[in-house]
């Protein structure tokens, strides 16, 4: 594989990352915002009502998303810079145990002590920490906890997706808005199913056909409660 291959290859994976966390991001989005409209239009609510719940529901979503992807994200980054902390620490009263260390790691991964020695002390002495942190830690510099990014991230997929269902709430005639909801978030799920399998290699259909119907699931589910809220009139 040529040299550039692999950070090509990096670059992809991250992508990867990236690309499912949007379209998860944006599946929820999408089946949270279709439930809580298709419930509240089984309650018999409003048209206004209908359309005010699913931009309430589109703004708490987003804004539930990325807290909780800033916060799980942000503990992440902070395990990490501390244990860069310790590792730097480590370094400063122990370079010889360090290098080591790095020795052994290399030696574990096949080369032969001799080598392994040389190549430990070569990379220490061009970025001690960043040999450790990589080889030592296992965390590189493309794959960082980047708590805002992630955030802002999740919180735009999921508004993406909750567009969808809440633009045809608008725009359908009151009479049609559930089977129309229903109808255009399964297709859109199945869409995004598959992308999202495909994306990471998996057969394209299972995976479509997984995320519609849980999601068919959690519609029909909260249309009902809907509908039981309806008729005792609540
Ligand atoms: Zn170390």
């Amino acid at each position: 594989m040529p040299p550039h291959a692999h950070a090509l290859e990096h670059h992809r994976l991250a992508g990867i990352g990236w690309l499912r966390a949007g379209v998860l991001g944006a599946n929820d989005g999408i089946v949270s915002t279709s439930s809580l409209i298709v419930g509240v239009a089984a309650a018999h609510a409003t048209h206004a009502n209908i359309v005010l719940t699913g931009v309430a529901g589109l703004v708490a979503g987003a804004m539930s998303m990325a807290t909780g992807e800033y916060v799980s994200v942000h503990s992440q980054a902070d395990s990490e810079a501390a244990a860069l902390d310790q590792e730097r620490a480590e370094l400063a009263v122990d370079y010889a145990g360090e290098s080591r260390e790095l020795t052994d790691i290399y030696v574990r991964r096949g080369l032969d002590p001799k080598l392994a020695a040389r190549v430990a002390e070569q990379l220490m002495a061009h970025d001690a920490l960043g040999s450790h942190a990589r080889d030592e830690l296992g965390l590189s510099v493309t794959l960082r906890a980047r708590p805002v990014q992630a955030a802002l991230a999740s919180a735009v997929s999921f508004a993406a997706g909750a567009l969808l269902p809440l633009a045809v709430a608008a725009l359908a005639p009151a009479r049609y808005l559930i089977p129309a909801t229903v109808t255009v978030t399964l297709a859109a799920l199945l869409g995004l199913g598959a992308l999202s399998a495909s994306a990471g290699g998996a057969n394209a259909w299972k995976g479509a056909l997984r995320v519609a119907f849980w999601s068919a699931l959690a519609m029909a589910v909260t249309a009902a409660v809907g509908a039981l809220f309806g008729r005792i009139g609540i």
